[in-house]
């Protein structure tokens, strides 16, 4: 059974609607549904009840994204899943670097966690890319650095967001406590400003959303994404040493999971492919279409199916083709 609790829903609201669970390690329970949420500040009083709307329409997957659970990794790093985008605080030196502070109650619950309840100042904040539910808890902080690629920070400030912005066109190294943190931009995929953060003694990868747990991957059009640029960005990131991976949405996950989505997009570029070289028509190649062992990556509700996948991929190799 679905019960909103947005504050103002009348459908069984409970008041406080946000639940931190800390937990021991990761990779403990359940999954939860993702929405990519480009919301800007005009928008921004809209969000509980466009929230409240679509859970009324999908049930339990809404309550997931507004939920936000805390995963005590140790003593220095936590990881903040769900409300938004996932986000990271690593603390050090008396101070803390946070990633992608989530949008509306859930960024102002990561908030009061980091520097209230830890109290510990945001000095640094990584936007992995410019979406709302990923970015749009900046504006919560005093004056922090924002690193960001210069494609997001673009989106940004078209939105009306002002920052001290430090950009990364290809790399930034901190060493922040004695540990090395590589921010990277190794391409395309999710959006055409996608940057990620290896903590490189802890074999960590932060991949924001051109990983997603075991779900269709989901590639903004409009912001420049590609399936196909995500392939070569998911190939060049396998590059890298890395075990643990804490992706934009959902639980943790492990390297092996980036291997699979790879290879999903391998096996759905060689379909499409046999499907163009028959001569087929876009809806007839997407129909001809199939993939095994692939069963896990679910469906985006309302962004990304299966079909979906496949139709943009067919579309991406038909256009790569054209003179
Ligand atoms: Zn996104």
């Amino acid at each position: 059974m679905f019960l909103c609790a947005v504050p103002g829903c009348n459908n069984g609201a409970r008041g406080l609607w946000v639940t931190v669970r800390a937990r021991q390690k990761a990779g403990m329970g359940s999954r939860r549904g993702l929405w990519e949420v480009p919301v800007n500040r005009s928008l921004r009083r809209a969000v509980p009840l466009v929230v409240c709307l679509l859970a009324l329409l999908s049930g339990c997957g809404v309550q997931m994204f507004l939920r936000v659970d805390r995963v005590d990794v140790d003593e220095r790093l936590r990881y903040f899943l769900g409300g938004g985008g996932n986000s990271f605080a690593f603390l050090h030196d008396g101070v803390a670097f946070i990633s992608d502070p989530k949008l509306g109650p859930g960024a102002r619950r990561f908030r009061k966690d980091v520097e209230v309840d830890l109290g510990r100042q945001v000095q640094r904040i990584l936007l992995t890319h410019w979406h709302g539910d990923h970015a749009n808890g900046v504006d919560l902080y005093q004056a922090p650095v924002v690193i960001v690629h210069p494609n997001a920070r673009k989106r940004l400030e078209e939105k009306g967001m002002r920052a001290h912005w430090v950009e990364v066109e290809r790399e930034l190294s901190l060493t922040l406590g004695g540990e090395n943190v590589r921010i990277l931009s190794m391409g395309s995929g999710h959006t055409d400003g996608d940057v990620v953060a290896l903590f490189v003694s802890r074999k960590l990868l932060v991949t924001g959303d051109l990983v997603l747990d075991h779900y269709e991957p989901h590639i903004d059009e409009k912001s420049g994404g590609s399936l196909l640029a995500l392939r070569d960005t998911l190939d060049q990131l396998l590059t890298l040493d890395f075990e643990r991976v804490l992706p934009g949405h959902g639980e943790p996950m492990v390297k092996a999971d980036v291997v699979h989505l790879r290879e999903y997009l391998r096996a759905v570029e060689a379909q499409a492919k046999v499907a163009l070289d028959k001569g087929l028509a876009d809806e007839a190649a997407v129909a001809s279409m199939s993939v095994s062992g692939f069963d896990d990556l679910k469906a985006l509700p309302f962004a990304t199916a299966r079909a979906d996948t496949f139709r943009r991929m067919v579309k991406e190799l038909r256009a790569a083709k054209s003179p």
